[in-house]
């Protein structure tokens, strides 16, 4: 058997007729910056994501940097992060002139530690940027208690948790803005680079849609100086289309992890918790073991294609040393890392795949937990 880690392939097969009609559609209208198709979809993901607005950008890292910079966010300023994640959270706070501080995480959760915030904010922090890592929702109620008491803006990082559910409530609509990530491989996914912010506030949602398009409010009008940041019309078609699945999909890949958590009950294998106050989508399914990269050959070997998220933590990435940082621990992330593996989870996987991977998983790890 081969597995590949996503199969974009397969998604696309099933919509065929329905995307091609929707690019079709803007071919033949040829609006292709900010045509009809961009509010629409704004309007439905809004609607989706439980937040008064939505505004289409170029992509989950630019969703970031515009957030940030809507917010007043610069020269000078910190911004609380994490250390586990992609390296666009970070790197979204250097493109704005500000320093991210990291925070270690939560073993259990694999997102921010709150517990070790409050030590980390100085006079100069800003913003906390919570990231709903591999599709779970940080712990947000604490996090806005956080930010509340020292004045602090909260940007969610939803960029792998479309639809994720915190105590009942979706990520984007929790904090004072968010990002999404429409990249292929996310569980809404566009035909190339996408992105969109979510928030509630007006004046926010206003700033963000100047900046993106040369802070034009109206034609040759530059309010703001903005960015060449729109979301095509292209991908907000594609993406029109597949949000009708999103539900159905996030359902699948929950069902998916059930099984491989089900699967390796007497094994010597850490599985994600099924927690209904952070209702994961599953965007990854990560499991820690023993002899990791062993694991992670052995798998490969067998047709398997697991990858890890993410091997190199922000904080020892060369990316990061290059801004003078001294040597930092993050004991939880860094211990984590050595033992994390992300087996493949996407809502065409069949069952005799999830079997195939779960029973070569089984194969080499010990039993016994
Ligand atoms: C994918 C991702 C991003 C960046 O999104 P792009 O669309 O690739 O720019 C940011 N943060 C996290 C956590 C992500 O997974």
């Amino acid at each position: 058997m081969k597995i590949n880690f996503v199969d974009l392939k397969k998604g696309y097969k099933l919509h065929k007729t329905e995307v091609d009609n929707a690019i079709q559609k803007v071919l033949d209208s040829s609006g292709f910056i900010l045509g009809e198709e961009v509010k629409r979809f704004e309007k439905k993901f809004a609607k989706y994501s439980g937040a008064k607005y939505c505004i289409g950008v170029s992509s989950g890292t630019e969703a970031l940097i515009l957030s940030l910079k809507a917010l007043g966010v610069g020269e000078g300023d910190e911004v609380i992060t994490v250390a586990n994640t992609f390296i666009a959270t970070a790197a979204s706070i250097f493109h704005v002139g500000a320093k991210p501080i990291l925070v270690d995480i939560d073993e259990k959760s694999y997102n921010i530690d709150v517990g070790k915030i409050e030590s980390k904010i100085s006079k100069r922090t800003k913003a906390i940027i919570p990231v709903h890592l591999y599709g779970r929702p940080a712990e947000m109620d604490t996090i806005k208690m956080i930010a509340e008491k020292y004045k602090l803006k909260v940007i969610e990082d939803a960029c792998q948790a479309h639809g994720a559910k915190y105590k009942g409530r979706k990520v984007g609509s929790i904090g004072d803005i968010a990002a999404f990530s429409f990249y292929p491989g996310k569980n809404l996914g566009a035909y190339g680079d996408a992105g969109a912010i979510t928030t509630n506030d007006s004046s926010l949602a206003r700033k963000v849609e100047l900046l993106r398009n040369h802070g034009q409010s109206v034609k040759y009008k530059h309010d703001l100086l903005g960015f060449t940041s729109r979301i095509d019309t292209l991908h907000a078609a594609v993406l029109e289309v597949k949000l009708k699945y999103l539900e159905k999909n996030n359902a699948l890949r929950k069902s998916i992890a059930k099984k491989y958590n089900k699967l390796f009950e007497g094994y010597n294998v850490i599985v994600p918790e099924f927690n209904k106050d952070f209702d994961s989508v599953f965007h990854l399914y990560v499991i820690q073991v023993e002899n990791r990269d062993g694991l992670l050959k052995y798998l490969n070997d067998k047709g398997i294609a697991a990858q890890i998220h993410y091997p190199i933590p922000i904080h020892r990435q060369s990316a990061w040393k290059v801004f003078g940082y001294k040597d930092e621990k993050f004991e939880v992330t860094d211990r984590v890392a050595k033992n994390i593996i992300s087996l493949p989870i996407y809502p065409e996987l069949k069952d005799e795949e999830i079997e195939y991977i779960a029973k070569s998983v089984q194969n080499f790890v010990k039993k016994g937990l």
